[in-house]
């Protein structure tokens, strides 16, 4: 029998009781739950939620969190009582934006497999008789969203955890956590230790507090929320039994930054309409000793709600014969991206967090959370809420609590997906960025940087002129100047600015057999050799893709290896896989150096003049490094092309930066170079199908459905994830990712949008672009293999219309790769 790790999870909260439910059914049944206020109405956030679950979110992990919860809390009762009431969501439009805001997550339900329907104001009317019809252009009607019962279904899971072996005590502050060597051992509470090997902070918005207990900075912000219930509305006198409460769907007037619901014969109003109210977890009274029983609700502050409630009586006309009869200003999690905060301490083994959960999410974040603790791995893809994904920068407490308030600001709003957060900026700025601001580049923000997507220098360009226009919501955070950008890199040279990119420093005499075991390629190659490579996960899902340089002797080590990665997950995961015994540094080099992607068929013109190195295709071949001196700037040059054309990435450091640009940029007026942006790379790169780990896979995906095949070994030794890609081919998969035409040139999609085979959805648009050297629009899309045969015929929904499109032979441009290999 295997020993059962001891488990303490702190906080019963609808995420600790789904988390002690989902563990104890995977077998983990040594789980004590500590709660420092009673059980189950315990005082926190899910004691006095009104248990809204719409499923639509433009996250694909965000909505199947919600649908299991739909589905698990559907099919539980407590004594006999409703855990989940599917009373439908109706989300209405009041505002012709909104109106194609809703055809838009028509799209995205659909996408993520959630049914809905788009409906006309009368059938809006019809579904919610309080409405009025003449203030609503129109609604998404999704019959499955519904009302969780957050307390009872609480409770009825723990009730199934305690009858599997876990127990639950209440009133038990948690006080401090144990560690010894890095693990953690037990936990301290008011009344006594509880070893344990595993803690989960399931504490809401008490987390950082908790976090602090075991030195980790826990990115959230407490803020309260408005609730307020009417007196009996006539209207809905007799409608709703007290036991059922509710009949109509659960309804969202985001114009307005309102929701509602019924509470028998009163309505809930739950209002985002006002000042963000951050609150300060000192000043948040203790559930014991006196103070009120419901420590997250706060009082009432009537004036934030007078706006919410004029406009909810000119939507709910029957209102204006109700008062607001009850209201509280009720605490909870926010976070500077809007996502749940996921995972394991990066200096702490053992504690682990799952907070700033709602309770729409909390039953599918709680499975994510044991299938990672019980099996390694969650199935569910959950990059995007993973607790390490976040830059130093970002964890800066004024940062979080900017962005987080933002996000409350921001919570209904309608937004563009390249829409940048506005404060704090800049944040991270290259060391080009001086030249990048001469030169008039318009700046989105990533990861806290700075990143040109097109410059306004090069309006000028004649090729502008030839570039097709595109929708309203395509062409926010566009500019035609981007397909000149991108015309002229394939004509010319361009130089892009790649500093933002994640580069890590791998050093120690372990680090050949540390990076063979942890990535898919063969990297025992001679010095100077580059290779694509995968980091799986034990699955075989897609962790992340790299590019490993392989730049020899490092500084008495024996070996150094510089890394091109995603972000900081990836520095994370190396991190936790370094051997014990010393042989393996990794560091992230980042922020120290920088990087110009220097690319075009002129590149060799202009970089061979400045060197005595030998640039020539036969001294310097496709996929090597070398290091060089450019004028007088030390570089490594790796030559590699994420656009598909001859040229190298030049990497040097921060100090000598503004030196290489104008080392470069005068080297190349003769040949007309030009500075380009992210825009036009991301048309050029998906012309090349060259992917972005993140949008267009993740790790739900293995290597031979990504079509990244060729960057397995699985004949070069035992790595991370090769027992799950035995047996697996290009040919076997289930699904694949594949290359998109659309009929319409100009039909420019953005990605997430739903794919139709025979009319029915049958996957989902990764990343699109217009491909400016093609002359069409085009996107990748994952499908059945079944349906995913080359000609077969799709439609992209987009904004509620059906745009036809074949399935084509990749990539779309140079296939024979004769540009960069020349
Ligand atoms: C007014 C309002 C309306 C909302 N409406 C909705 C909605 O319609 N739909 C929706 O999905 N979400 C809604 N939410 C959000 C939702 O309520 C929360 O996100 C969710 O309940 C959080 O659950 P949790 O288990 O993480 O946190 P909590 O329910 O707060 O549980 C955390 C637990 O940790 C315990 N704890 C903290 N510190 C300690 C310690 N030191 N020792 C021991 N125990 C400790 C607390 O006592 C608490 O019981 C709403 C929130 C508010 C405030």
């Amino acid at each position: 029998m295997t020993v059962q790790p001891k488990v303490v999870i702190v906080g019963a909260g609808i995420v600790g009781c789904a988390l002690s439910d989902e563990l104890t059914a995977r077998g983990w049944t040594d789980v004590t739950v500590l709660e420092q206020g009673p059980l189950f109405a315990t005082g926190g956030s899910s004691s006095h939620a009104p248990g809204l679950v719409f499923q639509t979110n433009s996250s694909k992990t965000m909505t199947e969190f919600a649908s299991y919860t739909v589905r698990k809390y559907a099919a539980l009762t407590l004594d006999g009582q409703w855990c989940f009431r599917q009373v439908g969501g109706l989300e209405v439009a009041t505002t012709a934006q909104r109106l194609a805001e809703l055809n838009r997550k028509h799209g995205l339900a659909a996408s993520w497999g959630v049914a809905g329907a788009l409906l006309d104001p009368e059938q809006c009317a019809a579904l919610h008789p309080l409405l009025d019809a003449g203030q609503v252009l129109g609604g998404l009607h999704v019959p499955t969203d519904g009302l969780a019962k957050a307390v009872r279904a609480g409770e009825a899971q723990a009730r199934r955890a305690i009858e599997r072996g876990a127990r639950f005590l209440p009133h038990h502050t948690v006080t401090g956590i144990e560690s010894a060597g890095g693990r953690v051992t037990a936990v301290a509470t008011d009344r006594g230790g509880f070893p344990a090997d595993v803690v989960v902070s399931c504490a809401g918005f008490w987390g950082p507090k908790i976090g602090r207990m075991a030195g980790l900075t826990v990115p959230l912000v407490p803020l309260a929320h408005q609730y307020a219930r009417t007196t009996p509305v006539p209207a809905l006198a007799g409608h709703n039994s007290e036991a059922l409460e509710a009949s109509k769907p659960i309804l969202r007037h985001q114009d307005r930054d309102l929701y509602y619901r019924e509470h028998g014969d009163r309505i809930g109003i739950g209002s985002y309409a006002h000042r963000p109210l951050p609150v300060d977890l000192d000043d948040v009274a203790h559930p014991s000793a006196g103070a009120p029983s419901m420590p997250s609700m706060l009082p009432f502050t009537a004036a934030d709600f007078e706006q919410a409630w004029a406009d909810s009586q000119e939507l709910l006309p029957a209102l204006a014969r109700t008062k607001v009869e009850e209201g509280f200003n009720g605490i909870f999690s926010f976070t500077a991206d809007g996502f749940p905060l996921m995972g394991e301490s990066p200096q702490l083994r053992g504690f682990w967090v799952a907070e700033a959960v709602w309770v729409t999410h909390s039953a599918g974040v709680a499975k994510a959370m044991a299938e990672w603790l019980v099996e390694g791995t969650p199935r569910t893809d959950v990059h995007e809420c993973d607790l390490n994904r976040f830059e130093p920068v970002q964890l800066a407490p004024s940062y979080v609590h900017q962005r987080s308030c933002q996000n409350f600001v921001e919570v209904y709003d309608i937004i563009h997906p390249l829409q940048p957060m506005e404060e704090p900026r800049p944040l991270r700025v290259s060391p080009f960025h001086a030249r990048q601001r001469e030169l008039g580049a318009h700046f989105l923000e990533a990861a806290g940087w700075e990143r040109p997507h097109w410059y306004e220098a090069n309006a000028g360009l004649a090729e502008v002129a030839s570039i097709p226009g595109r929708g309203a919501w395509a062409s926010r955070y566009w500019s035609p100047i981007a397909g000149a950008e991108a015309l002229a890199t394939r004509e010319r040279v361009a130089m892009y600015d790649m500093t933002p990119l994640k580069r890590l420093e791998v050093t120690g005499p372990g680090s050949l057999a540390f990076l063979q075991y942890l990535t898919t390629n063969q990297l025992d190659k001679p010095v100077g050799s580059v290779t694509y490579t995968l980091l799986l996960d034990e699955t075989g899902g897609v962790r992340s893709d790299l590019t490993v340089a392989r730049l020899g002797p490092g500084h008495g080590s024996g070996e150094r290896w510089q890394v091109g990665a995603n972000g900081n997950l990836d520095l994370d995961w190396l991190t936790r896989h370094l051997p014990d015994d010393g042989s393996v540094q990794v560091r992230d080099i980042t922020a120290g150096t920088c990087c110009i992607g220097l690319w075009g068929p002129r590149a060799r013109d202009l970089v061979q003049p400045l060197t005595e190195t030998d640039f020539s295709h036969q001294a310097f071949g496709y996929f090597k490094a070398k290091q060089a001196y450019l004028g007088n700037v030390p570089v490594t040059a790796m030559r590699l092309s994420y656009v598909g054309e001859l040229g190298w990435e030049l990497y040097t450091t921060a100090d000598c930066g503004p030196k290489l640009w104008d080392t470069l940029w005068a080297a190349g007026q003769s040949l007309d170079v030009l500075a380009a942006g992210r825009s036009a790379f991301n048309s050029l790169r998906l012309e090349k199908g060259y992917r972005s780990w993140g949008t267009d896979l993740t790790a739900e995906h293995n290597p031979f459905e990504a079509g990244l095949g060729f960057a397995v070994r699985m004949d070069k030794g035992d790595f991370l994830g090769r027992q799950a890609l035995l047996g697996i081919t290009e040919e076997t998969v289930s699904r694949r990712l594949v290359c998109l035409l659309l009929d319409d040139p100009q039909a420019v999609v953005m990605g997430k949008e739903p794919v139709y085979v025979d009319g029915v959805p049958a996957g989902y648009v990764t990343s699109a672009a217009y491909g400016y050297s093609i002359g069409a629009s085009l996107a990748y899309a994952w499908l059945p293999r079944a349906a995913a045969g080359p000609a077969t015929r799709v439609t992209v929904e987009y904004f509620g219309e059906q745009l036809p499109a074949t399935i084509t032979e990749e990539p779309l441009f140079d296939p024979k790769m004769a540009r960069i290999r020349r």
